[in-house]
């Protein structure tokens, strides 16, 4: 089975990127080249063709994955296939399965057969997690049975994997010289790889063995996430000399895939400062050759948590602006607990909220559902507002629940509205349009 990767690669369009172009209003050759060169991924699992295409990349809109997952204490079927309803009602366009207590095949396939989002996962959860029930040490984990669990797990229909190849014994070094950590490591997966080659005195079996996991992804289809193990948790460490040893490793393993046919992206950053994000893209961009950037957030401060999805969502706004392909929502639960189902709502709602605005900004051709929102508001067209939102649920029940007396105007100004107003004294002057006014000066 040849990859959507490779077939673009021989000028074929193949009836994903067909999909793709539809949905996203763009030329299905924009699609094809795009994932030709590696700025375009196309998660596809041969077993789920009925999963819903995606598209993540350069010139498409900014796109945002919803993760869920059990842990050792909370740890129930039931509400993980609750949370993968929940992101997909809220129109998440990717689910990661991050599960990483109780039967987590049983998880795993549960998930993949209740939703019809693509769906990814870290495999490495499930690897050290076993380990640590059977040998009571996840440090004893044999390198072997990694490769065979990546291969069940795509088997059963995931369509892209967060792997931590980019962590080696040059980065991890670079972490120990540079003798401060404010945030010390948060990835999980990053973290127990870091301790089993500490523990085992080894080089990282995913980096030493990249054309192993490059050569499964291929078997799949599946698109590679080289996963940011050592990326900041606070933003003091932002672009510490570790974070970008494992940053610049990813990015040439990037390439290193993509000649070998594997649809690659990279992950990144975690805590950035917001005068910090636009560059941090820059690098990614640059170095891998313009593969998709899987964002984390960014978180913009430490200080939220209670309220980090709005934290996260201003980051994601800057990052989905200065290019971020995929951006990993942030529920109000980060840092303290694991998510609900509302947790997940939440999550989702105020991520997708971040990215338009972000593609507002990237791409100010792509300003005309706003502008209609706009005219509604002015005419006081309610219900035509309504059907415009990207929330018209949530609109429509704050306006229930406080009606107005006056129907075209709402109870934050009653009588003193200042939109019928002015539409009384201006309707008939303000009708017209910027873009026609040009191009009847252009006629003349
Ligand atoms: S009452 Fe005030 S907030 Fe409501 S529509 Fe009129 S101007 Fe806008």
């Amino acid at each position: 089975m040849k990859t959507q990767l490779e077939l673009a690669r021989e000028g074929i369009i193949t009836p994903q990127m067909k999909k793709a172009a539809i949905d996203e209003g763009v030329a299905e050759t924009l699609i094809r080249d795009g994932i030709a060169y590696g700025h375009i991924v196309l998660p596809c699992s041969p077993s789920r063709p009925n999963q819903n295409v995606v598209a993540i990349g350069r010139g498409l809109r900014t796109k945002v994955n919803a993760s869920i997952g059990t842990s050792s204490d909370i740890n129930s079927i039931e509400l993980e296939i609750k949370k993968a309803k929940a992101a997909e009602e809220e129109k998440a366009d990717t689910l990661m399965e991050l599960s990483t207590g109780g039967d987590l095949n049983a998880i795993r396939q549960a998930v993949l057969a209740e939703c019809n989002l693509p769906v990814g996962n870290v495999p490495l959860y499930q690897a050290f997690s076993e380990a640590a029930k059977k040998y009571r040490n996840p440090n004893k984990l044999d390198s072997e049975y990694l490769f065979e669990l990546i291969e069940r797990q795509l088997a059963d229909g995931i369509s892209f994997m967060a792997i931590h190849c980019g962590i080696n014994r040059f980065s991890i070094e670079r972490l120990r010289k540079q003798g401060f950590r404010y945030g010390g490591l948060v990835s999980k997966g990053g973290t127990f790889m870091v301790s089993w080659m500490e523990y085992n005195q080894k080089e990282n079996p995913l980096y030493e063995q990249f054309d192993r996991v490059c050569a499964l992804m291929k078997k799949y289809d599946a698109v590679l996430s080289l996963g940011n193990g050592i990326r900041a948790g606070a933003i003091h460490d932002s672009h510490d000399r570790a974070q970008m040893a494992e940053m610049i490793i990813n990015c040439e393993l990037a390439e290193l895939g993509r000649e070998m046919g594997c649809q690659m992206m990279v992950e990144g950053p975690g805590h950035v400062p917001l005068d910090e994000i636009a560059g941090n893209i820059m690098l990614e961009k640059a170095m891998s050759g313009g593969a998709p950037y899987y964002v984390l957030g960014p978180l913009p401060a430490d200080s939220g948590a209670g309220y980090d999805h709005i934290t996260a969502a201003i980051g994601a706004a800057h990052s989905a602006h200065h290019g971020a392909d995929l951006i990993c929502y942030i529920t109000p639960a980060e840092h303290l607990a694991l998510p609900n189902e509302q947790d997940v709502r939440e999550g989702v709602r105020a991520t997708r909220l971040a990215a338009r605005i972000g593609d507002i900004a990237k791409y100010p051709e792509r300003r005309e559902q706003e502008k209609r929102v706009a005219l509604a508001r002015r005419d006081s067209a309610w219900e035509d507002h309504f059907k415009l939102l990207m929330f018209p649920e949530q609109a429509r029940a704050i306006r229930k629940e406080r009606t107005p007396e006056n129907e075209r105007t709402c109870t934050m100004c009653g009588d003193f509205c200042a939109n019928e107003r002015g539409y009384a004294l201006f309707k008939d002057d303000i009708r017209g349009d910027r873009c026609r006014k040009v191009e009847a000066i252009i006629e003349e």
